[in-house]
């Protein structure tokens, strides 16, 4: 449910409200916008009809129920955008905010070289696995420990804040010891435990869709998160599997524009995970700009044949520039995103 407080309702009336959603049995969560103060009403197991009563307590306009599962994330609870900010990168903001990098740190020269490149075509944050989600135990399973240090490296040495995946409960201390935003991978988007415990850092999430969850899963998976306490969270679409082969994953391009429908929260597109084919990374980026997406995670490689994982869907430095300068090419911006162009605008100034 959601109590809606009149605009001129005093500090005092707001308290109470929260006093008596708590003694109901309920979380309040207050949410203070800049025309209006809300406070949703979250929890199971506290006595409705009490919440409904407030609304004859002073300063309440209204109470209403929320009408999707997930509450916290809706734009019903919260019309106005979530702006998170990463390493000082404002995301859901007016800019297009790309986030590009190797799948995984492999080594000192690889990553410098990347970063550089990345940085100097327009992207404003560095990605970089350090801990792998490997289909075979057999296959390259990151750096690790190693991987960090050189991502925070990178990061003081460029000003360029890092997003890395976050695999399992035990490592967030330290990951978090050295990132400016944990990602969960779509293989652990509905991993509780772990959304229960990031839930609990101060580092905003990248939370990736899962290959096979609907788009209310992935919204309850992020309610998870805002539920706990951590309101600074990213959706990333990266596509889900259907039965299609040709493509590594089916990018499901609507799922952008219903999720900016359904929440506030910023959503970012993946194109190298959501094709797996380096030849289609820039025109589904344009997509993805045009129907709405507030940023990119894009996979970069110096030498993309000799990547450790995922090649295939790697840009090298030249194409991940072409890319940029695709997504600034004036058309395209008519067609992409309105106003939130100034980052295009930077890159074909440059
Ligand atoms: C990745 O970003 O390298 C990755 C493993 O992504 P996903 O979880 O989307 O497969
Ligand atoms: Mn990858």
């Amino acid at each position: 449910m959601i109590i809606n407080m009149s605009g001129n309702a005093a500090k005092n009336e707001i308290e109470h409200v929260i006093e008596r959603v708590k003694e109901s049995g309920f979380q309040p969560h207050l949410i203070t916008g800049a025309e209006r103060t809300v406070i949703a009403v979250v929890g199971n197991g506290g006595r409705r009809h009490e919440i409904e009563a407030l609304k004859a307590a002073a300063g309440v306009e209204d109470v209403v129920s929320i009408a999707h599962p997930f509450k916290l994330v809706s734009r019903q609870v919260q019309s106005q955008q979530t702006i998170v900010n990463v390493g000082g990168v404002r995301i859901g903001a007016e800019n297009i905010v790309v986030m590009a990098g190797p799948c995984s740190v492999e080594s000192r020269e690889q990553l410098f070289a990347t970063a550089r490149a990345v940085q100097a075509a327009g992207a404003s944050i560095l990605r970089g696995g350090a801990y792998k989600p490997r289909t075979s135990p057999y296959e390259f399973q990151g750096l690790g420990v190693e991987a960090l240090r050189l991502l925070a490296e990178v990061r003081d040495e460029l000003g360029m804040p890092i997003v890395t995946e976050v695999m399992s409960t035990e490592d967030v201390e330290i990951i978090s010891e050295h990132a400016d935003m944990l990602q969960v991978g779509a293989r652990n988007m509905q991993n509780f435990a772990l959304l229960r415990r990031l839930a609990k850092t101060d580092k905003p999430i990248l939370l990736k869709r899962g290959a096979s969850a609907t788009i209310k899963e992935w919204l309850l998976a992020a309610e998870y998160l805002l539920a706990g306490g951590n309101p600074n969270v990213v959706l990333c679409e990266r596509g889900i599997k259907t039965f299609e082969t040709e493509l590594r994953n089916t990018f499901d391009i609507a799922s952008i524009a219903l999720a900016k429908e359904l929440s506030h929260l910023p959503v970012i597109a993946d194109p190298s995970h959501g094709t797996g084919r380096r030849s289609l990374i820039a025109s589904v980026s344009r997509a993805a700009v045009a129907v709405g997406a507030d940023g990119l995670i894009i996979e970069v490689h110096p030498c993309p044949e000799r990547a450790l994982s995922d090649g295939p869907q790697s840009l090298d430095f030249t194409g991940f520039e072409e890319m940029m300068r695709g997504l600034s090419d004036p058309m395209r911006r008519i067609a992409a995103a309105g106003a939130r162009t100034e980052l295009a605008s930077e890159v074909a100034a440059s």
